[in-house]
């Protein structure tokens, strides 16, 4: 099941979407590039999860995740999307994402409408807030895999 590979660490540059409107919805999502993807454990379910997220090295936040089907490589590809949980002055393509999730949420979903895709994300954002307060998820937030030497890449 999903929560087979948890908690899982991976880091990697902050690459270009595909243009799918996150911004304008006000849910930004940092994408991986495909080679980071690759690296993900292939069973790893489809789906929305949480955890935690830092930028460079910059402040450890509160993020949720979603794996999902790459539609710019026809869904034979996975994406992984990072919407991190703070508001920052400027967009931070080329950066380094570190990253670890510690939970899983729901299986990805189709919606009927735009209202109801936003209003999900919001009730997964709320929902992993209440979660990473959890002494199980919070102490991850100190993990030494968010002050290791910058520039050092680990995949697990
Ligand atoms: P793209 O299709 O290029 O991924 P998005 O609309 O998903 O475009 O916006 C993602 C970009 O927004 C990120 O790569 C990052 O530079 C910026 N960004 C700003 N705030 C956030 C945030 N809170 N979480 C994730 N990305 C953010
Ligand atoms: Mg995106």
């Amino acid at each position: 099941g999903a929560m087979r590979n948890l908690p899982y660490f991976c880091r990697g540059e902050v690459v270009k979407g595909f243009g799918r409107g996150s911004k304008e919805l006000g849910i930004p999502t940092a994408n991986f590039s495909e080679q980071v993807v690759e690296s993900f454990p292939s069973d790893i379910p489809t789906g929305i999860y949480y955890g935690w997220a830092c930028v460079g090295n910059g402040d450890v936040h509160k993020m949720v995740l979603s794996i999902g089907w790459n539609p710019f490589y026809k869904n034979i590809k996975k994406s992984v999307e990072t919407h991190i949980i703070h508001t920052f002055k400027e967009d931070f393509y080329g950066e380094i994402l570190s990253i670890v999730i510690t939970g899983y949420i729901r299986p990805e979903k189709n919606f009927d409408s735009l209202d109801a895709l936003i209003s999900a994300i919001q009730e997964d954002i709320e929902e992993a807030k209440r979660q990473l307060d959890l002494p199980e998820h919070l102490k991850l937030k100190e993990d030494n895999f968010f002050h290791l030497p910058e520039g050092k890449i680990v995949n697990n």
